[in-house]
């Protein structure tokens, strides 16, 4: 793992805790507020109504209608869309290819960087009966230099038609697993190859190429309307406002559970349920609700184990490795190419942390994620 040690774990969690403190109070004391509105005598508020009200609240405060976001975002323009931000960002050219694949929906494209060959990707994005029903990245061929070149597929489930936002930034977040797959394509040993870096850093080149989905920039040169309007700026600003609500109280509560997580492991209780409501009201903003027994169906006690701290952990690099971008320019290639080279090149064949610490300059810290969990959203007007 990239954090290196249990003990980092320990720390990694009180770190995030304390940098959530302010805002997760902030954002839960709005939900508060609101709640009071139907409940005038509501002292607190509990997580079961947090879920409720984060929803009033986006939609009173925010006021994003989904249906008029969905009209910018038709699936053909978005996907040729991401061919060529991608394209732009990293140098590479996709060639449509008619390759043998499982179903007539699937295309498949030659990838190459600059007229090398790097290897071929296949895109299998729609629903269809009996098909896997999530949104994933696999890999079909390792790649292997002078060998073999790499193949892998996205299998997903978008609407032919108009897309969600949301869908937009899983599209964009499983195509970075694809292109670390393809780019980290070229080293002698398979094990390196591909994504084959730590289990918790595998996450955060695909969560950073998310951000390209959030900005109006970005945006703004695929996504349009039947009449080719582009989506304008001030909804974009809208939808990461909304989207961003919250986060605070988010990220305290996913400390809680990675506490929960780690301690259960590494401690033994008498009683479990007294120490989950022990570590939710030092982790959590939210008060432990009576009678409940969260551990007894929190799923990923065992698909994790003691590391579901992992989830938030590739945020908070992906945060980091933000940094060295220009947020005015975000097709600034003099960066985007030292990216691809320096960490999505080099897959497995290095430490993470020596990736993150040659690309930044220095080595990974937290205050851009503290940074970012501290900026305010700005409300609709
Ligand atoms: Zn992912």
């Amino acid at each position: 793992k990239m954090i290196g040690s249990g003990d980092a774990i320990a720390d990694f969690i009180e770190r995030i805790t304390e940098a959530a403190e302010r805002p997760g109070r902030r954002d839960r004391d709005i939900l508060l507020e609101r709640m009071r509105q139907d409940r005038p005598d509501a002292t607190q508020i509990d997580r079961a109504d947090s879920t409720y009200y984060a929803e009033l609240v986006r939609r009173e405060r925010f006021r994003v209608d989904a249906q008029e976001v969905r009209t910018y975002f038709d699936f053909s323009k978005v996907r040729q869309g991401l061919l060529d931000v991608t394209g732009r960002l990293f140098g590479v050219r996709y060639t449509l290819v008619d390759a043998p694949a499982w179903h007539s929906d699937v295309t498949a494209y030659d990838v190459d960087l600059q007229g090398e060959l790097l290897g071929r990707i296949f895109l299998d994005l729609h629903p269809r009966e009996g098909k896997y029903k999530h949104a994933a990245q696999f890999s079909l061929v390792p790649g292997v230099a002078a060998r073999q070149l790499p193949e892998g597929a996205l299998v997903c489930n978008f609407s032919r038609g108009l897309m969600e936002h949301s869908d937009v930034v899983t599209l964009f977040h499983e195509f970075g697993h694809l292109l670390h797959h393809l780019l980290a394509g070229r080293h002698e040993w398979v094990r390196f190859s591909g994504v084959a870096t730590e289990w918790d850093f595998v996450e955060a080149p695909s969560q950073l190429l998310e951000e390209w989905a959030w900005h109006a920039d970005v945006l703004r040169t695929f996504a349009s309307n039947d009449a080719g309007e582009p989506i304008p700026a001030e909804l974009v600003a809208k939808m990461r406002a909304a989207h961003e609500f919250g986060k605070g109280y988010l990220a305290r509560s996913q400390m809680f559970y990675a506490a929960v997580s780690f301690q259960f492991h590494t401690s033994s209780f008498d009683d479990l349920t007294e120490a989950e409501r022990h570590l939710q009201s030092t982790y959590d903003v939210f008060p432990y609700v009576e009678g409940t027994h969260f551990h007894a169906s929190f799923g990923h006690l065992d698909g994790y184990t003691s590391a579901y701290y992992t989830y938030m952990w590739s945020l908070v690099i992906a945060k980091d490795l933000l940094t060295a971008f220009d947020m005015e320019n975000l097709f600034d290639t003099a960066v985007t190419t030292r990216y691809r080279d320096t960490i999505l090149a080099a897959g497995g064949s290095r430490d993470a942390a020596d990736l993150v610490r040659d690309f930044l300059g220095r080595p990974y810290n937290f205050d851009a994620f503290a940074r970012w969990l501290n900026s305010a959203e700005r409300p609709a007007t």
